[in-house]
Parts: C-alpha cells; sequence; structure tokens
C-alpha cells in the first residue's frame, strides 16, 4: 500500500556546503534523495521506512562529467541520459554506455543517476560491473573533508557500504589510457529491455604479443555484491588464451563465485550462464574481435 505522504519530510538544500552540514549534525537521520528512482518505487509500495530526506538533485556541485589527461570524473548526479551522450565516455568506456542504455525505459535513464545505483547497493544493479572492470573510484565527501577510495572495496556486504551516515557520494572517477582494451559486457534478463538482471556480467583485457597483459572482470545479480572476480582474473593474466586456459579460467571461476538463488532466478542457472558468458568473452578475446553490443 502506499504510504501517506504528509509523514514524510524532503529538506532542499541550495548548495553542497548546507547538505553536508544537515548529514553532519543528524547523521543517520536524513537519507539523500537523488533522481528518486529506487526510493520512490518503495514510496509507492509503503516501504520507505525513513522519515527524512535531502533533496540532493538541485546541487550544483554533484553534477557534470570533467575530463583530464589521466581521469574521467562523474558527478554523483549524473544521469543515465549524459553517460550516454558524453563523447568520451563513448568512445573509452562503452560498458558504462551500455549498461545506462540497458538501464529501465526512457523516463528511467532521465532521471536516475550513476550515484543512486551505487548507493543503492543493489547486488542486481547493471553499472557496477562495468565501474568494477574499468577500476573505479569513488569520492566520498562531508564535512570531515573528502576521501577517494576503490570502488571495489566500497561494498562490504548485502546493502552495506563504508560509506558513513554524515557522508554522501559526491564523484565517480575512471582512470583514462587504456590503448588496445577489449570491453565485454552482457546484461541477461528474462527480456532484452526493461529486465532487472538475472547475470550482469562485465569484463575489459589487454593482449600484448599473444598474452593476456591486463584483465578484470566483474559480475552482478551474481552474489550479495557486485562482484570482482579476482582469481579468475589471476589465472588469465600472463597466460596465452589457449582452449586449456580458457577451460582453466571457467574452472576457477565456478570455484569463485556461489550464485544465489531467488525469486528472478536459481544458482545453477546463474553459474551456467556465468561460464557461458566468461568463454564467448575469451574467445572473442583470442580472435581480437570482443566488443560491447
Ligand atoms: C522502472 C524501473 C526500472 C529500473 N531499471 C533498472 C535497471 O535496468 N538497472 C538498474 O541497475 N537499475 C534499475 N532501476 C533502479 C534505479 O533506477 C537505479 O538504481 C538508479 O540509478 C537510482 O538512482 P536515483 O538517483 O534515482 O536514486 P534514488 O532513488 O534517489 O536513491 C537510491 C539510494 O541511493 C541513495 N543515494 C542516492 N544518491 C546518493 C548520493 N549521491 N550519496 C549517497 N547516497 C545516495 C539514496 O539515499 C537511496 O538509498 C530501475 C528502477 C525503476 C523504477
Amino acid at each position: 500500500m502506499r504510504a501517506y505522504v504528509p509523514d514524510y519530510k524532503l529538506v532542499t538544500p541550495k548548495v553542497l556546503s548546507d547538505a553536508l552540514g544537515v548529514l553532519a549534525r543528524e547523521p543517520g537521520v536524513w537519507q539523500p534523495f537523488a533522481g528518486g528512482t529506487d526510493l520512490m518505487v518503495l514510496l509507492e509500495s509503503g516501504r520507505l521506512t525513513n522519515k527524512n530526506y535531502l533533496n540532493i538533485w538541485n546541487l550544483a556541485g554533484l553534477r557534470g562529467i570533467a575530463a583530464t589527461t589521466d581521469h574521467i570524473t562523474l558527478g554523483a548526479l549524473t544521469t543515465y541520459t549524459e553517460v550516454q551522450s558524453d563523447p568520451i565516455l563513448r568512445e573509452e568506456f562503452p560498458m558504462l554506455c551500455q549498461a545506462a542504455s540497458e538501464t529501465g525505459g526512457l523516463a528511467i535513464q532521465n532521471r536516475g543517476t550513476i550515484g543512486g545505483n551505487i548507493a543503492n547497493a543493489s547486488p542486481a544493479a547493471d553499472s557496477p560491473p562495468a565501474l568494477l572492470a574499468y577500476n573505479a573510484e569513488l569520492e566520498l565527501l562531508s564535512v570531515r573533508g573528502s576521501r577517494w577510495v576503490p570502488y571495489q572495496s566500497f561494498h562490504t556486504g548485502y546493502k552495506q557500504m563504508i560509506m558513513q551516515p554524515d557522508e554522501l557520494l559526491a564523484r565517480v572517477r575512471l582512470p583514462r589510457r587504456w590503448p588496445d582494451l577489449h570491453h565485454y559486457y552482457r546484461k541477461v534478463g528474462t527480456r532484452k529491455a526493461q529486465a532487472i538482471s538475472k547475470v550482469c556480467f562485465a569484463a575489459t583485457a589487454r593482449i600484448n604479443e599473444g598474452i593476456v597483459d591486463l584483465v578484470r572482470i566483474a559480475l552482478g545479480s551474481i552474489a550479495p555484491i557486485p562482484l570482482r572476480c579476482i582469481k579468475t582474473e589471476d589465472a588469465l593474466r600472463g597466460a596465452r588464451l589457449e582452449p586449456s586456459i580458457i577451460e582453466k579460467a571457467k574452472a576457477e571461476l565456478a570455484r569463485e563465485i556461489v550464485p544465489i538463488d531467488d525469486i528472478r532466478s536459481t544458482k545453477d542457472y546463474r553459474l551456467r550462464v556465468s561460464l557461458n558468458l566468461l568463454e564467448d568473452f575469451l574467445v572473442q578475446l583470442a580472435s581480437d574481435r570482443v566488443v560491447t553490443d
């Protein structure tokens, strides 16, 4: 049942420093409200337990995409539509653009934010695997200052994060300049569009003189958190992509992940699909054909 709206408070600070002040004065009381695409679903279904919200949508300090020689940095309020239309992201980070294009429909893409997708901490979210495979870093901001953390260490358990109650997720930073990098992203759901992932697979790799010299593999919807598959990567790094290595990597992935059973899929299906996607990625990589869809 829909919640009773007058029970809720929403404050709208004009500038970022005011928003951080609100969080600092009463940590854990005020919850950020960005695009609202996750929060409004909870409101509509009467499951929005917290009553106090901090509207961050108008904070210019959390917007914009900026590029330097070494990084591209996205404000936490960057929408999926903005991700897809940025020329550098399209050129250098195609998996993030693909994740954005496969997230919800146009209305969700215009309103949903990259920061909200991360902070909502759903294991089925679609941008986290791409962010993991691109070695993203996150800026957490509070009145105490700013700290950059590797995204890989951000999620600590189901819906658990290292972000403190007085902190906002401010920016997402992606390291640039990976010549000859291959990208492979697949979202597997019940339908081609408007579906929640059963498995989401993102991988980057580089081959140098026939040897895998860089590889990063991440999976969504497979564990309580978006997962970087470090042991599978270790089995591939420094190897020549022969059939025996591909089989070894698949065996390692089967050991490394413990897929979940839930209403959307079974652990057996998730394991099978994950292994198939890894094989597809590696076979394409071996023949130098890897691109996103
Ligand atoms: C119809 C529909 C389809 C969807 N399809 C997909 C899909 O295909 N793939 C997918 O991954 N998701 C999907 N979503 C989920 C949702 O759209 C995304 O997770 C979106 O990115 C959330 O962003 P938001 O700004 O709307 O977050 P909000 O709803 O505003 O917030 C979500 C959570 O993050 C916190 N938060 C937000 N911003 C910050 C910040 N800067 N700092 C700290 N905490 C913050 C909020 O407090 C809240 O807990 C869908 C949702 C709907 C309703």
